[in-house]
């Protein structure tokens, strides 16, 4: 699904310069590369503050802890996502409550949010997912009617931005009180092991993100309050430090992929192509059809034995999660989702070769499917 090899191979010298300088000072936790990184992406995004962590999954969490809740607040964000972002919220005792998402953007619906808010609700947590923007100008509508704090899960959609219908634009991850994002090696913007990072504007909400990363320290062995060990590490943002300047071309060749998708796929009465909101820039982190009338399974099984993986994300959304499930609403439009999207592969270092193979296989595998 991903050629991390091939992407590492065009910028090796520069990735080996920038390893070989960090072994040679070993400063391996916080060297200075570390700061300079965060500087680097703070510029980029256009935001006040980014505090480097150790991944996407804990950027979440210490989100949550930087908020002012309370065991039992009600946190409202999407099904359809990775667990990760619920779990951060179910470990500090929060509960997650699960909303319908867009089947068109496959983003949480502001509507379904709506009908999800209690007296006990405190905060949105709409994630960017496949590397669409979520309907953020509805959404931070929402948080500001019912005074709700809210969180971007932005692990997706690094490099994207969004298009308010005032015609200002924002980076993806800055529109909320903290936005939150992961550097997974397959991810838009992937280090070489494990990373992620917060970024927000308020400078005490900043201070609090980085004292909660460090457990919860400002000054050396004077703990404030209850945080966590979670950092980024220095060869992980020295990777980044030389990834970030390919950021834009990264999401361009995966655009360049989703064209080719889309010609192929074009007016097919089965095969739903993603839509690409026109209020953002869409950074293609996944390229995923929803396949109708046949089963998706099959399609998967026969584009396996030609060689071509495919993949369902996330294989049981999370209100179906034996942890969750018991108290979970009905969410029909994601479980119908669930039944036929299909994750095809998508990375930057695909040639149209692959790619014609790819499409004319997807094509008659669902033409040989039909019923
Ligand atoms: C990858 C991902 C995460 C978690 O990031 P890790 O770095 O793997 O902990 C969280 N949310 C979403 C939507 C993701 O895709």
């Amino acid at each position: 699904m991903v050629d991390l090899k091939g992407q590492y191979l065009k910028i090796k010298p520069e990735i080996d310069a920038a390893i070989a300088a960090v072994i040679e000072e070993a400063m391996f936790i916080a060297g200075p590369q570390v700061k300079d990184f965060a500087t680097d992406l703070a510029r980029y995004l256009q935001v006040n503050h980014v505090i480097p962590c150790g991944n996407g999954t804990d950027a979440l969490q210490i989100a949550l802890m930087a908020l002012d809740l309370q065991a039992g607040d009600e946190i409202i964000l999407p099904s359809f996502t990775y667990v990760a972002t619920a779990e951060a919220a179910a470990l500090l005792g929060l509960t997650p409550v699960f909303a319908e998402v867009n089947p068109h953007t496959f983003t949480l619906d502001p509507e379904s949010v709506r009908q999800a808010i209690s007296p006990r609700t405190r905060a949105l947590i709409p994630v960017h997912l496949y590397g669409q923007t979520a309907e953020m100008e509805a959404l931070l509508n929402i948080a500001r009617e019912h005074d709700l704090y809210l969180i971007e899960d932005n692990a997706q959609a690094i490099g994207g931005r969004y298009l308010f219908s005032d015609g200002s634009s924002k980076a993806n991850g800055t529109m909320g009180h903290i936005g939150t994002t992961s550097f997974f090696p397959s991810k838009n913007l992937g280090c070489f092991g494990d990373g992620g990072a917060l970024f927000t504007d308020d400078p005490q909400l900043a201070q609090r993100i980085r004292m909660i990363a460090n457990h919860g320290q400002q000054q050396k062995y004077r703990h404030e309050i209850i945080g966590c060990n979670s950092r980024l590490d220095t060869l992980q943002a020295a990777v980044l430090q030389v990834k970030l300047p390919y950021l834009d071309a990264y999401c361009n060749a995966r655009r360049a992929v989703a064209d080719f998708y889309d010609r192929a796929f074009a007016g097919h009465p089965l095969l739903k192509t993603p839509l690409r909101a026109s209020y953002s820039h869409h950074v293609f982190h996944q390229y995923t059809i929803q396949v109708q009338e046949v089963n998706r399974d099959e399609v998967k099984q026969r584009l396996a034995e030609k060689g071509i993986p495919t993949m369902i994300y996330y294989p049981t959304p999370c209100h179906r999660q034996p942890k969750f499930a018991a108290s979970s609403p009905q969410l029909p439009i994601t479980d119908q989702l669930n039944a036929c999207i299909l994750s095809l592969p998508i990375h930057t270092e695909m040639d149209n070769q692959t790619l014609a193979y790819i499409s004319q296989s997807v094509l008659e595998v669902v033409a040989a499917c039909q019923p």
